[in-house]
């Protein structure tokens, strides 16, 4: 057999999630010196990952990652499966199989728990089930968030949580343009609320904003953004993490704290984002549904950069009709492959799978699901490029007398499986009709939010 990675002998690699990690590890595979052959495995009948499903619909720059994606699409060497779902329509062992080597680059598709009493009642819901609900993902597009109450509660102060009191503040007219769910534009159009607590555990010196994400509050059309100047009293320590050079951002987003603290707030608008600091959720109070939420005030100790919270034993209530929590994503489970529940990652060695201390071979992770949900989408690139680095300083040890039969392969045992999987041309019948949906309300798209309505374009 000829020599692995040459045209006689492509090396044929499955990435499983058709989010960034996944584009941007497709891309290094095929701009390699190898010849390879990419297969893309998602679970959903369209591509993008959290690109189309994560990112605000008020963010439309960040979208624009996607006209990239679809670029390395068109590579001939480039295949996709959509509503092909790993560990059910195939097993990670068929994946083994048909390739040379696998990528998990799956991200991390549920939350970190707060782990107190009353975080399940309804009302309290996850930051990810409101995020896929506005952003139309056919997961949650039928959950329903009783915006009827004038205090909603969102723990957690990143961007996500931002992304969430966001879209709660903004107006119809501030959303419509965009590529948000009609279901949700609908829902947050009737909103009663009046007043977003933005709680963070520690203080606004470790607040995880960006700078620009943060600015946006001054700029809401009908929404003030409010700080007790008292709560913008730093300790030393935060105050010396703030004057660190490399710390710029955090000192960027004090500032912005600041300003907003000065501000006096429009009586004329009719909701205000609070944000507030050092408190932490001790409990979620009612009977059917949330009616309050107990918080235990903190405070910071240990060195800076490594301050941590710690309760006071001073509590307060709020009282409020609908939480969010928003406080970080955490990775599932894939039949067959290792897992560390803890950190909710693939174990892995520079993006090699690790299983009792020792490399799986062919079994490989790329961004979330390998590092934890961290950065920016462009913090994927480089990370699937060290990962894809890791591959081919591997293939020397590949066994050489295996047939990995690749993507021929594959789509007869999903032929005969009977699974309708989605080609990548498939996608722009569907991404074309969202367009076109989209054009009579001046949006950029209307997406449709139900697998069966996808399929149905396509038969
Ligand atoms: P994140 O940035 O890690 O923020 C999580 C927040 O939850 C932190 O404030 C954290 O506080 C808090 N938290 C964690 N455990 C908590 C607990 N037990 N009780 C109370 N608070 C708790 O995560 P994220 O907002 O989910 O964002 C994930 C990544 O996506 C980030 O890198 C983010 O920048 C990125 N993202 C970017 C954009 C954008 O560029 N526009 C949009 C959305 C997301 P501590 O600091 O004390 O842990």
């Amino acid at each position: 057999m000829s020599q692995l990675g040459t045209k006689d002998n492509p090396l044929r690699v499955a990435i499983v999630g058709s989010g960034p990690s996944g584009f941007y590890a497709t891309d290094a595979l095929l701009k390699s010196d190898l010849s390879t052959e990419v297969d893309m495995y998602e679970r959903l009948p369209v591509p993008y990952g959290l690109v189309r499903s994560g990112v605000a619909p008020d963010h439309p720059k960040l979208k624009q990652a996607m006209v990239v994606y679809a670029k390395i699409a068109e590579s001939p060497q480039f295949s996709f499966f959509g509503n092909v779902t790993i560990g059910k329509d195939l097993s990670v062992d068929v994946l083994k199989n048909l390739y040379h080597a696998v990528i998990f680059t799956c991200g991390a598709e549920s939350d970190r728990k707060l782990g107190i009493t009353g975080e399940d009642l309804p009302g309290s819901h996850t930051a990810t089930e409101f995020v896929g609900w506005y952003n139309g993902h056919p997961d949650y597009r039928d959950r329903s968030f009783d915006l009827s109450h004038e205090v909603a509660v969102i723990f957690g102060q990143g961007n996500v949580a931002a992304d969430v009191s966001r879209i709660l503040a903004k107006t119809r007219d501030e959303l419509k343009h965009t590529d948000i769910a009609e279901h949700a534009l609908d829902t947050l159009e009737q909103s009663e609320i009046k007043d977003i607590y933005v709680i963070g555990r520690r203080s606004p010196a470790q607040a995880k904003f960006t700078s620009k994400e943060l600015k946006e509050f001054g700029e809401l059309a009908d929404s003030n953004a409010i700080i007790d100047p008292n709560e913008l009293i730093l300790n030393p320590e935060s105050q010396i993490e703030l004057e660190e050079k490399t710390n710029a951002s955090s000192k960027k987003v004090y500032e912005l704290f600041q300003g907003y603290a000065q501000q006096t707030p429009a009586l004329n608008k009719k909701r205000n984002v609070h944000f507030t600091f050092l408190k932490s959720p001790i409990e979620m109070i009612g009977d059917n549904r949330i009616k309050q939420v107990k918080l235990e005030h903190n405070a910071l100790s240990g060195e800076a950069f490594k301050q941590s919270a710690k309760g006071t034993g001073n509590f307060l209530e709020i009282d409020t009709g609908i939480v969010f929590r928003s406080i970080g994503y955490k990775g599932i489970p894939i039949p067959g492959v290792p897992f560390d529940e803890k950190r909710g990652v693939i174990p892995n060695s520079e993006g090699r799978v690790i299983e009792n201390d020792i490399a799986v071979p062919g079994i490989y992770v790329a961004g979330w699901i390998k590092r934890g949900p961290s950065g920016i989408i462009g913090t994927n690139r480089a990370d699937s490029v060290a990962t894809v680095k890791s591959l081919i300083e591997d293939i020397a040890q590949f066994p050489e007398d295996e047939d990995k039969q690749g993507t021929n392969a594959a789509k007869s045992i999903l032929d005969k499986a009977g699974v309708r999987y989605i080609t990548f041309s498939d996608w722009t019948i569907i991404d074309k009709s969202e367009i076109e949906r989209g054009l009579p309300k001046e949006k950029p798209r209307e997406k449709y939010t139900k697998i069966q309505e996808m399929l149905n374009l396509l038969d």
